[in-house]
């Protein structure tokens, strides 16, 4: 199965593209939301995050105690790494099971740190969302009711495009004023021809 991983910064429209993929019919695998999910889910991770952060990891009701975590990781570096590190894998194996269940002639994977998580070594393609810094800090200020503050801090941990544009295969720039939808089309397109069964 041909994988292809999309990532991009916080507010560069990542999901927005993936939700056109989906349109087309290719399945979208969120590893954000299953990195959530897993946490829940998956006991041994779950034992791995208590011993690793503590008993208030998780709630009486079993559910991730995020404040905790979040404050634990926030301004600690190595912290937010030991948490990574325990992530990561279970993500990866939720992808592989996940993969084999889908019919398609290729997989998408959305993951905000592709690159930094080393997922994109899994995939055979990425794609990289792109957008001006002002329109993403507008962006996110309107979604998530957050300060511009707030926002460039979030930025800042994250691995710059310059970067990310190095490591990526194809890069679909979501300015407002370039036409997204051809540009998914253009990328699907080329997919299928490298991978036209199920087309
Ligand atoms: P994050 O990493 O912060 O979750 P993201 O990269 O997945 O962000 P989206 O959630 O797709 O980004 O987009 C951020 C916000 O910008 C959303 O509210 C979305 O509806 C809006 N947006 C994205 N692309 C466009 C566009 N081309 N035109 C107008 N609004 C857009």
């Amino acid at each position: 199965m041909l994988k292809v991983g999309i990532t991009g910064g916080i507010g560069s429209g990542k999901t927005t593209v993936c939700q056109i993929f989906e349109v087309l019919g290719i399945p979208v695998f969120y590893a954000d939301a299953i990195a959530k999910e897993v946490m829940y889910a998956d006991e041994n991770l779950r034992n791995e995050i208590i011993s690793a952060f503590g008993k208030a990891s998780y709630n009486l009701d079993s559910s991730l105690n995020r404040k905790h975590i979040a404050e634990i990781v926030f301004n600690n570096d190595n912290k937010l790494e030991t948490l990574n590190a325990l992530v990561h894998p279970a993500v990866f194996r939720a992808f592989d099971n996940w993969v084999l269940k889908q019919k398609a002639p290729y997989v998408i994977k959305e993951a905000a740190l592709l690159f930094e998580s080393g997922s994109y070594h899994m995939c055979d393609y990425s794609i990289l969302v792109t957008a001006p810094e002002a329109i993403k800090i507008l962006r996110v200020i309107k979604r998530d009711h957050l300060k511009e503050s707030d926002v460039r801090l979030r930025m800042d941990r994250q691995l710059d495009d310059q970067e990310k544009e190095k490591l990526s295969d194809f890069t679909v720039l979501n300015d407002e004023n370039l036409l997204l939808i051809p540009q998914v089309l253009a990328l699907h397109e080329q997919f299928i021809a490298i991978n036209p069964v199920l087309a």
